[in-house]
C-alpha cells in the first residue's frame, strides 16, 4: 500500500528522532491509519494481526500525552501476558529515547511485589500490566489511576480468552472519564464488542484488511534463530548452497548497516542499499549487484522498490515483515521470469505470530528447516572443491605449469603432497570462519509450531506425523508431542468447561510463558491438555487451589496412554 512517511502523521520531533534512530523507514499499515486519529484524541479500535506493529501504533501517540515532570501514572497498557508487558515497554523506552525522565514499568503477576511497588512509587508515567496484577495495586491503591489520561487494551480478544473479563472491567470502570480508550484485537466478537461499547466513546474503527494472495514459484521455508546468530545461519545457509545472487531484507536502516558489514567481514560480496543512501550511490549499487560484482544485496523494503532483477536465486527475510504485503514484494524478486526461486525467513519467538499471519495471507504452508551444522557446511565444502576439481582435472590442460609442479618433484613432495597442498589452499581460500551459535548446542525448546513442521533432511520421524500447530486456544486431534506433558483435569464440558477457561486459568495461575500449551481436548467428565514437560511441576504446585468454572478440580499426569 502507499504509506505516507512518518514524518507525515503529525508526530513532533522528538518521536520521529526516535523513530529515525531505531531506523524504521516507514509506517506499517496500522501505524499510518492509527496514529492521525489517536493524535487527534479520538478513541480507536484496531484490528490488526500480532506482528503488524501495533505497539508503536499505539506508544507513539500515548507518549505525546505523557509529561514526564509529573510523576503519576498517565498511560495505562493492559496486556494478556507478562512477556508481552515487558517487551511494551523496552519499545516505550525506545519509541520514548529522546523524552528525558521518561519511565515505563512492567506489573506482572507471579513476580515479587516490593519491585513492582517501589517502581511505581518512584514515578513511573507508562504503566504496562497484566489485568489482575494491575487490579491488585489499584486496590491497594498503590497505582493511582486519577491522571491516566490514555488506556490502551492489546490484544483484547486473547486478554478476554484468558479469562481476564472481571478485571479488566473493573479496571476500566476505575480510570477517569475523559481518558482516551485505545483496543487493539487480532479479531472480532462478541466479547470485545461488547468492551468497547462499554468503555469507547464513538471510536474510529480501523481494519487491516489483508486479501490473500498466492505465490506457488517460490519454495518457502524458515528457520527458528536468535538474532545473535543470524548472520552466522544466513553463512551457513549460503555456503551450503551458493547462490549467484541473493537478496537480504532487513527491517531498519540500522538492521541493513549491521548484517551487510557482518557479511562484508566475513569475506563475502555483500553490499547495502537503504533510504539514507544518495540516488547515485543506490544506482552504482544497482549495477554491481546486476553484473555480479555484488552478491549479496542487504536492502529495506523502501529501498528495493522497484527493483528489476530476474536472476535472484534467493530471498532472505533477514526480519520478518510487519506487513504480509511487504512480504509478498519482498519474495516475489525471486522466482522470476519462470525461474524457480526460494524464500528463508528467520524467525524467533514471537516472530512466529507474524509468520502465521503471513501464511493466512498467502494461503499456504512455509515450511520448517532445522539450521546446517558447522559439520554439514564443512563438508558441503569439501564437495564443492572435489566437484571443481573433477572438473577442471576432466577438461584442462596443465601443461602451462608443468615447470612449477616439476620443481616440486624434484625437491622430493610426492604427488599426493602437492595435490593435498593445493587443496587446503583452496578450502582456505573458500572456507570462512564459521563460529558456534546457541542453537547448535541446545536445539530451540519444540514450541508447537516447531514440532510440527517437518525436517526435510531428516529422517521420518515421530514428531513429522503431528498436526499442524495451532495457537494455543484451537484444539486438534490428541496426539502428544515431544516435549510435552499430558495433563488430565477432573472437569469437562458436563460441567460447563471450555478450552479457553483451561488456558485462562493455566496461565494465570501458574504463570507460565507466553503461548507455551499445547493441546487442549475437552470430554464430558475430564479434559487433557499438554504443557511443556519441563513445566509440569510449576503447573501441579501453582494450580493445587485454582478453580475452574468456580469449582475446585484435581489435576494430574494423564496416566493413559495417548
Ligand atoms: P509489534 O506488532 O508491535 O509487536 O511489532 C513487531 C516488530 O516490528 C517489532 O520488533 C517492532 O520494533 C518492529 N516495527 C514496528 N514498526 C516498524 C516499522 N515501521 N518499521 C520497521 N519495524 C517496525
Amino acid at each position: 500500500m502507499n504509506t505516507p512517511p512518518f514524518s507525515e502523521l503529525g508526530l513532533p520531533d522528538f518521536l520521529l528522532a526516535a523513530i529515525h534512530t531505531l531506523g524504521f523507514e516507514q509506517p506499517s499499515p496500522i501505524q499510518a491509519m492509527s496514529i492521525p486519529p489517536a493524535l487527534a484524541g479520538r478513541d480507536l479500535v484496531g484490528l490488526s494481526a500480532t506482528g503488524s506493529g501495533k505497539t508503536a501504533a499505539y506508544v507513539l501517540p500515548a507518549l505525546t500525552l505523557v509529561d514526564t515532570k509529573s510523576p503519576w501514572p498517565q498511560v495505562l497498557v493492559l496486556c494478556p501476558t507478562r512477556e508481552l508487558s515487558v517487551q511494551v515497554c523496552g519499545e516505550v523506552h525506545l519509541l520514548g529515547a529522546k523524552m528525558r525522565g521518561l519511565h515505563a514499568t512492567p506489573i506482572y503477576g507471579g513476580a515479587p511485589m516490593d519491585r513492582q511497588l517501589r517502581a511505581l512509587r518512584e514515578g513511573a508515567h507508562v504503566v504496562v500490566g497484566t489485568p489482575g496484577r494491575l487490579l491488585d495495586h489499584l486496590r491497594r491503591r498503590s497505582l493511582d489511576p486519577s491522571r491516566i489520561r490514555m488506556a490502551i487494551l492489546d490484544e483484547a480478544d486473547r486478554m478476554l480468552d484468558m479469562g481476564f473479563k472481571e478485571e479488566m472491567d473493573e479496571l476500566l470502570a476505575q480510570i477517569p472519564a475523559g481518558r482516551q480508550m485505545l483496543f487493539f484485537s487480532a479479531t472480532m466478537n462478541p466479547g470485545v464488542s461488547r468492551l468497547i461499547r462499554s468503555f469507547a466513546k464513538e471510536p474510529e474503527v480501523i481494519e487491516i484488511k489483508q486479501k490473500s494472495r498466492t505465490v506457488s514459484t517460490v519454495d518457502q521455508s524458515y528457520f527458528e534463530v536468535r538474532q545473535r546468530s543470524k548472520v552466522e545461519v544466513l553463512s551457513r545457509i549460503l555456503d551450503m548452497n551458493p547462490p549467484r545472487l541473493a537478496l537480504v531484507f532487513c527491517n531498519t536502516k540500522r538492521s541493513v548497516d549491521e548484517c551487510a558489514e557482518d557479511l562484508i567481514n566475513r569475506g563475502y560480496a555483500a553490499d547495502r542499499l537503504h533510504g539514507d543512501m544518495s540516488q547515485m550511490m543506490r544506482e552504482r549499487t544497482l549495477k554491481r549487484f546486476r553484473e555480479g560484482a555484488v552478491e549479496l544485496l542487504v536492502a529495506t523494503d523502501v529501498a528495493a522498490r522497484g527493483l528489476d532483477i530476474d536472476e535472484i536465486d534467493i530471498v532472505f527475510n533477514y526480519d520478518l515483515p510487519t506487513d504480509p504485503e511487504d512480504y509478498l514484494h519482498r519474495i516475489g524478486r525471486t522466482g522470476r521470469a519462470g525461474r524457480s526461486g526460494r524464500a528463508v525467513n528467520f524467525v524467533y519467538g514471537r516472530d512466529i505470530y507474524r509468520l502465521q499471519s503471513i501464511e493466512r495471507f498467502i494461503r499456504q504452508t512455509i515450511r520448517r528447516e532445522h539450521i546446517p551444522s558447522a559439520e554439514q557446511v564443512e563438508g558441503r565444502r569439501a564437495d564443492i572443491i572435489f566437484d571443481a576439481l573433477k572438473e577442471r582435472l576432466e577438461s584442462g590442460k596443465f601443461d602451462a605449469y608443468q615447470e612449477s609442479i616439476d620443481r616440486l618433484l624434484e625437491q622430493g613432495h610426492t604427488p599426493t603432497d602437492i595435490a593435498g597442498a593445493l587443496v587446503s589452499m583452496l578450502r582456505e581460500a573458500s572456507g570462512r570462519e564459521g563460529s558456534q551459535i546457541e542453537e547448535d548446542r541446545q536445539p530451540v525448546r519444540p514450541t508447537r509450531r516447531s514440532a510440527s513442521a517437518s525436517a526435510p533432511h531428516e529422517p521420518r520421524r515421530e514428531m513429522e506425523r503431528a498436526p499442524r500447530s495451532r495457537l494455543p486456544r484451537d484444539h486438534g486431534p490428541a496426539r502428544q508431542e515431544p516435549g510435552m506433558t499430558r495433563l488430565f483435569i477432573s472437569m469437562g464440558k458436563t460441567q460447563g468447561v471450555m478450552a479457553k477457561e483451561i488456558v485462562g486459568m493455566l496461565y494465570r495461575q501458574a504463570e507460565l510463558p507466553d503461548a507455551c500449551l499445547g493441546k487442549i481436548t475437552l470430554f464430558p467428565n475430564h479434559s487433557l491438555v499438554d504443557v511443556p514437560s519441563e513445566l509440569v511441576e510449576q503447573v501441579m504446585h501453582r494450580t493445587r487451589s485454582a478453580r475452574l468454572c468456580g469449582r475446585p478440580f484435581r489435576i494430574d499426569v494423564d496416566r493413559m496412554p495417548g
